[in-house]
């Protein structure tokens, strides 16, 4: 029998954006920071920051928000914009190609505009220095022709507040970090958190739904809001062709469970991962790498895209010599454990980032 390629680009629990979001995902997102559902300490700071920005009429420090996909970056820049009462701008790192692209896009802002970079790690090196001046003093430094006759002239930019996201500020660069004011930190959400953002998007969707049924849905998303959306707008198309439309606990229940997606929201690719490290590598630790290169998948995804939630309900963790498996994870998967690395790695447990 030949073996079914698992189909990433489509796995209905990947927390990055995917083409199926496109419809929803502008009308779901919140406007303002009291819809924002979550992110307590991060909201606090935040909206006292506004409040002064706008009390002393200044612009607003620029901000660097981190974390893994689907958390609410793009949300956040744009309700900082909206409560500034300026526009958003939205370019991403790698879009950037050349020096050129950004200053175009400075010179175009007006004074107080929000400009949101996501995945800033991914700047250019030669982007990232014009965009020094541009972040501590409002101006540009650029140069004219090449060789002995080049000359450089200083331009003036609107006063401009920068949001960058990325999914782990350590990837950026010192120099870059430190002209940043704001540094939040945005943390997977819990399941009563994401049955607040399931309701809350099934009101907008007109999509019956009880309390249970927007527990058990939010119990399943990887403490991820892009992925709760997705699944709400799933479960709904089989509440509305086998069901009478209305979601509940046991219509979510065996919904997710058709989709393989089990009670704790893992997929085919986790149990593949996990298994992997338990039936080749004893349970660990096995260096990422070795890791990318057995479940056929680059080490930088699963590092920001699978592990932070499978480190996060406790499954995996990271230590100096590699990633191991837990006890919680044998069990969960129901299989017998019998190596050295959970001893080791309870000492351990997320003790690393
Ligand atoms: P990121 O930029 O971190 O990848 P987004 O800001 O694009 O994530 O958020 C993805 C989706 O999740 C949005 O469309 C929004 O509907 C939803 N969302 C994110 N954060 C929240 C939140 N705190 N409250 C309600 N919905 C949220």
């Amino acid at each position: 029998m030949i073996e079914q390629e698992m189909d990433f680009e489509n796995r209905i629990v990947s927390p990055e954006y995917t083409y199926s979001d496109e419809e929803t995902e502008l009308s779901l997102r919140p406007k303002t920071l009291s819809e924002y559902v979550g992110q307590t300490k991060a909201k606090e700071n935040l909206s006292i920051y506004i409040k002064a920005a706008l009390k002393r009429r200044e612009t607003l420090d620029h901000v660097l928000l981190y974390g893994p996909p689907g958390l609410g970056k793009t949300t956040l820049a744009s309700i900082i914009a909206r409560e500034m009462g300026v526009n958003l701008r939205v370019t991403s790192g790698p879009a950037i190609e050349k020096q050129g692209d950004l200053v175009a896009i400075l010179t175009s802002l007006n004074e107080g505009d929000v400009l949101f970079i996501d995945e800033i790690h991914r700047l250019p090196r030669t982007v990232e220095e014009i965009l020094y001046p541009a972040m501590e003093d409002f101006s540009l430094d650029i140069i004219l022709g090449k060789g002995p006759s080049a000359r450089s002239i200083r331009l003036d930019v609107p006063h401009f507040t920068l949001v960058g996201a990325t999914t782990r500020s350590g990837q950026l660069t010192a120099p870059l970090r430190d002209r940043f004011g704001v540094l939040l930190r945005l943390e997977l959400y819990t399941p009563e958190q994401l049955g607040e953002i399931v309701r809350r998007s099934a009101g907008i969707l007109n999509i019956p739904i009880d309390l249970d049924g927007s527990l058990e849905i939010a119990s399943r998303s990887r403490g991820t809001p892009r992925i709760a959306n997705r699944l709400l707008k799933r479960v709904r198309d089989i509440a509305e062709i086998e069901y009478d439309g209305a979601i509940t606990e046991e219509v979510a229940s065996s919904a997710l469970k058709r989709f393989e997606i089990d009670e704790l929201g893992l997929d085919d690719f986790d149990r593949k991962m996990l298994g992997t490290i338990i039936n080749i590598y004893g349970g660990g630790p096995v260096g990422l790498d070795t890791l990318s290169a057995a479940v056929g998948e680059e080490a930088i995804t699963i590092e920001d895209v699978y592990e932070p939630y499978l480190m996060q309900i406790g499954f995996l963790t990271r230590t100096p010599r590699g990633r191991c498996v837990t006890k919680l994870a044998y069990e969960h998967l129901g299989i017998k454990c019998n190596c050295n690395c959970v001893s080791e790695q309870q000492s351990l447990f997320n003790a690393e980032e």
